[in-house]
Parts: structure tokens; C-alpha cells; sequence
């Protein structure tokens, strides 16, 4: 599932390719992904030049100078291209917004999780209302170590799930995490209440850390997420310990146990995380 980093990519690709250019047409190909598509039918939405694509949590943001704006969410699998118009139309590309330039961005959504809204924002650079309600940004000066701890003095749980509550954090997702906890020495297993602020302090700064490398690497390719030119993110030769299991730990060769927590894949090696 494409995380921060990979969302973090498609958007400074899709800001330098798209900014300055506007919609001329939007064709779509079907008439629900995760919430019926409207976007055809809105003609606010043609011929206003982009003024940013941003990025709050993992929703990209598409502000126009009209303050109409088209939020996409790529859900598990979802992917975007921009390619010219000619060229002929993948299978799962369920909208296509033609733009000014002569160019097409694609909206690919096999597992049709992804979601594309819109919606009208009360100034320029403002969040679009339904986000409202989410965490800070990780790489923001707001996530700190004693942040993190008040929220987790308050709150029940393993550290792992806290820092994948998108209500105190947004986007980190379950490979930074396991990669953020090894590098910080938690297990993510332990009740986030029995942190210290030092250990809170240490793992902001380790998911910070990871999240950056990540960012630069293009992100991390599992299995479907590609980078807008069809490019995989390279980030995956970096992974020290997410979907390493019964491999030896890179620190200390005991072996890494892979555990669910919160549903999902974890990681641990039980001599370097307490
Ligand atoms: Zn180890």
C-alpha cells in the first residue's frame, strides 16, 4: 500500500509535471471506485490552472486557482501516470484528466480502494474540510518526542498500533514503523504508555529518519506501487528488518520474528528491541 514516502513521490512528480497547466477535459470509465465518481460532471473543474499538488497524510491534493480541488487517495494498489494522450488506455485507468499541455494524468485502481473527491476550499492552501479531523504530519516540526509521548501517556495499546493511529500521526504505515522501531530499539509490541520521553524522543526521530532516506530512494516498491514514469521505488534494498523474517538480524544474527500486531506484519529481533 502506497505510504508517505511513495505519496510524497507521486506529488512532487505530479507538482513539477502539472503546476501551471490546467484541465481540459476528464473522462471517466466507470461510475464507482470507493465512492461514485462526479468529477466528469463538474465543469468548475476544467480550465483553472493548478496552482499546487500537496500532499496532507496520503491524500494528494490538486488545488486549482478557481479553490476547486481533487483529492485522490490511492487506497492499496492505486497508481497514477502521466502519459501523452495518445497513448492507448491501460485496462484498470478509470479516469483520465487531459491536460493543457498536451499531456494525460491516469488514474489506475485494480482493487478499486482508491478514491477521487472533490471539493471547494475556503482559501488558497487551506485543507480540504473532510481531512480535518487527522494527526500531524510526521516530518512536521509538530511531531515531537514529548508530543508523542503525551499521546501515548493518554491512550491504551502497543506502540506499534499508536504510531499507525492516524488520529496522533498520519501515514507512517507498517514498513517505516517496523523500520523505525528496530533502528530505536522498541519492541512494537510494548504498551506505548511505558515509554519514556527519551525512548519517544528517539523513535520520532528514527521514523523521521526513515521516512526522509525513504523519500529520497523514490519509496518503497512491494509489489504495486510504481512512481509516475512506471519506476519502482528503491527504498526496499534498504529495509533492515520489515519482511525479513527467519533471516538473522543485521545487528546482532539472532533471528527476526515476525509477529501480527494490529492486524498486520511485524517484525522483531527480541535482543535488540526491549
Ligand atoms: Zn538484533
Amino acid at each position: 500500500m502506497p505510504e508517505l514516502p511513495e505519496v510524497e513521490t507521486i506529488v512532487n512528480a505530479l507538482e513539477r509535471e502539472m503546476t501551471g497547466e490546467n484541465f481540459t477535459k476528464i473522462e471517466t470509465f466507470i461510475d464507482v471506485i470507493r465512492y461514485p465518481l462526479t468529477l466528469h460532471k463538474e465543469p468548475e473543474l476544467l480550465n483553472s490552472k493548478i496552482v499546487t499538488v500537496r500532499r496532507r497524510a496520503r491524500y494528494i491534493i490538486i488545488e486549482l486557482a478557481n479553490l476547486h480541488a481533487v483529492v485522490i487517495h490511492l487506497g492499496m494498489s492505486g497508481s497514477i501516470r502521466i502519459v501523452p494522450q495518445n497513448e492507448a488506455r491501460k485496462k484498470h485507468e478509470h479516469v483520465l484528466f487531459y491536460l493543457s499541455n498536451g499531456q494525460t494524468m491516469r488514474f489506475d485502481c485494480p482493487r478499486r480502494f482508491g478514491f477521487i473527491k472533490t471539493c471547494s476550499l475556503p482559501t488558497a492552501g487551506a485543507q480540504p474540510p473532510f481531512l480535518h479531523d487527522l494527526g500531524v504530519e510526521p516530518l512536521s516540526p509538530k511531531f515531537t518526542g514529548h508530543y508523542f509521548k503525551t499521546q501515548t501517556a493518554k491512550r491504551r495499546g502497543a506502540v506499534k498500533n499508536l504510531l499507525m493511529n492516524n488520529s496522533i500521526v498520519v501515514g507512517v504505515g507498517n514498513i517505516y514503523v517496523a523500520e523505525a522501531m528496530f533502528a530505536a530499539g522498541i519492541r512494537p509490541d510494548r504498551l506505548g504508555s511505558s515509554l519514556t520521553e527519551d525512548e519517544c524522543k528517539k523513535l520520532v526521530a528514527e521514523v523521521k529518519k526513515v521516512l526522509r532516506q525513504s523519500i529520497k530512494a523514490g519509496g518503497t516498491t512491494f509489489s504495486d506501487y510504481r512512481q509516475i514514469d512506471g519506476s519502482e521505488g528503491k527504498f526496499v534494498r534498504e529495509l533492515k528488518i520489515y519482511g525479513r523474517a527467519g533471516e538473522p538480524c543485521l545487528k546482532c544474527n539472532t533471528e527476526i520474528i515476525k509477529s501480527i500486531i494490529g492486524g498486520r506484519s511485524s517484525f522483531t529481533c527480541h535482543k535488540c528491541q526491549k
